[in-house]
């Protein structure tokens, strides 16, 4: 683990996945979506899947809000 983190460090995995288009910041599922998996994204460019995500969110956000707070509010 040790290795993989100082190998994620050198080639700055976490800082570079942090790159994202203003239209994506901008994007009013951001804060959900966070601009999809990096190894998805060509660069600065926005997710491959974009448009499949924004698809998902508008059809699903409900139905994924409801199993949140389902989650949230149930104890097993
Ligand atoms: S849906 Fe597309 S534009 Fe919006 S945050 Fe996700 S990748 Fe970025």
């Amino acid at each position: 683990m040790a290795k993989i983190q100082e190998r994620r460090s050198e080639i700055g995995f976490i800082e570079r996945s942090r790159n994202h288009s203003e239209d994506c910041r901008q994007c009013r599922w951001f804060s959900l979506c966070r601009g999809g998996c990096y190894r998805c994204r060509d660069g600065m460019e926005d997710n491959y899947f974009c448009e499949s995500y924004r698809m998902l969110f508008e059809n699903c956000f409900a139905q994924m809000e409801e199993i949140s707070r389902f989650l949230f509010t149930t104890r097993y």
